[in-house]
């Protein structure tokens, strides 16, 4: 029974002195075991998580002396906010702390897929040197569709401008004039003539009820047999199965992954496909972003703590 309860693996300079200072219980592995956590939880004054732990109704009913949750990252959708609410307990997460690192991990994707980097890394390491079975495509002039433009969609965006990409955007809560429309010159368009004029599609949108599942085959049949998609923002945005789908009938040319519908993902027919790249939810994981995320949670549990 310890004062801060970590539940999943979050390491660094700042966690080692918030361990010095508090009583805290590490485990990276906890969030796994439901009940252990719901007996672990019961005296605990601040729970750290990422997005693997259901903090849940019933995880914070356990819970009597929460104070608060803090989730290292971005996206509240395994945190029941309203709850934790109205029981009084902070709810603090890492709003910029890694969109940079997600803005740049999709920029890398994009380059993949559009030089198909891994085809070519593959085919080599076999014996082959096949030079014209993969040419790709430039991203200068290309039309790009970012489906949310909050933080990580704008860093996104002047990143693939400064490729010369123009700069498509779908967002229901912003205006034709909002200012990081205004600054990249990008077009406001709705979903669906976004999906059917971008050459690249990247979602950056929050998990919400009103976009779970937001894409499904009938938008990705729009989108242009040559043209990609890619998610860094939450599996769960994206019918896995409609995706899949349109790549098997070349609705699209191609997708990355790096969030997924089940994390771990279970066995499924994008693993073969070659114009797929899948990677286990990286884009958050760098160096820096890590560091920044681990400072912030640790300084709000500390104030917290403090009174
Ligand atoms: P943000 O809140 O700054 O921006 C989200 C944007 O999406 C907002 O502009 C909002 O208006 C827009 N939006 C909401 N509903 C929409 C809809 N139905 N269609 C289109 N747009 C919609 O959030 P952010 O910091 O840019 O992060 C975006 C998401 O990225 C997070 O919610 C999180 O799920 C995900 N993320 C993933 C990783 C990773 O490791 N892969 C890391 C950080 C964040």
């Amino acid at each position: 029974m310890s004062d801060v309860l970590v539940t999943e693996n979050i390491q660094g300079v700042s966690m080692n002195r918030l361990i010095q200072e508090h009583d805290v219980e590490f485990d990276a592995y906890l969030w796994q075991n439901t009940d252990l956590l719901k007996q672990k939880i019961q005296n605990t004054k601040a729970l750290i998580v990422r997005n693997q732990t259901k903090v849940d109704r019933e995880l914070i009913d356990a819970a009597p002396d929460l104070k608060i949750i803090a989730r290292a990252g971005v996206g509240l959708d395994n945190v029941d906010t309203e709850y934790a609410h109205e029981k009084g307990i902070v709810v603090c997460f890492t709003p910029d702390a890694n969109s940079l690192s997600v803005a740049e991990l999709t920029i890398g994707l994009m380059l993949a897929l559009m030089r198909k980097i891994p085809e070519a890394r593959q085919d080599t390491l076999t014996g082959g040197w096949n030079r014209l079975k993969f040419t790709g495509s430039e991203l200068y002039g290309k039309s790009f569709g970012l489906i949310g433009m909050g933080r990580i969609g704008s860093l996104t965006a002047t990143r693939a401008k400064a490729f010369g990409m123009n700069i498509l955007a779908a967002d229901p809560f912003l205006k034709a004039d909002a200012p990081q429309l205004k600054e990249l010159n990008a077009t406001l368009l709705s979903l669906d003539d976004l999906l059917a004029e971008s050459d690249v599609v990247s979602c950056h949108s929050p998990l919400t009820p009103d976009t779970r599942k937001m894409l499904t085959y009938q938008h990705f049949r729009r989108m242009k047999p040559d043209a990609f998609f890619i998610n860094t923002s939450r599996g769960e945005v994206v019918d896995e199965r409609g995706l899949t789908q349109a790549l098997l009938e070349h609705k699209l040319a191609g997708a990355a992954l790096d969030v997924r519908e089940t994390e771990p993902p279970k066995q499924s027919p994008l693993n073969q496909m070659e114009n797929v790249i899948l990677t286990p939810h990286i884009a958050a994981f760098t160096v820096e972003a890590q560091a920044r995320v681990v400072d912030s949670v640790c300084e709000d549990v500390r104030l917290v703590l403090s009174g």
